[in-house]
């Protein structure tokens, strides 16, 4: 089964993983729900954060089109697939 995961000290609420994923993984949450979160420094001297997080509700959907890594401002997405191998966002 894939496995998505998310570094959520780096998520900028950008939003674009969920616009571009055909297989509807994410959904954005609210800030205010992960309290003792800290947002990561370095991310933040390149990019604004938003009032949300990005949570991968449907992570075993995943069908590794690898759309999201490449849209992810905070380069936090980490997707295992079914062999194993782990793909790392970069920021295009
Ligand atoms: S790699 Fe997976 S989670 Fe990312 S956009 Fe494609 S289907 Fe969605
Ligand atoms: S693309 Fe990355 S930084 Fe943007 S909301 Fe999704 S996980 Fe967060």
């Amino acid at each position: 089964m894939v496995q998505v995961d998310i570094e959520l000290s780096k998520c900028t609420g950008c939003a674009h993983c969920r616009d571009v994923c055909p297989v509807n993984v994410f959904e954005l949450k609210p800030r205010d729900q992960f309290p003792d979160l800290t947002d990561d420094a370095t991310v933040g001297a390149k990019f604004q954060f938003r009032g949300e997080k990005s949570v991968a509700v449907n992570g075993p959907e995943c069908i590794v089109c690898e759309a999201c890594l490449f849209e992810c401002e905070g380069e936090c997405i980490i997707i295992t697939d079914d062999e194993g191998h782990v793909h790392n966002s970069t920021y295009k």
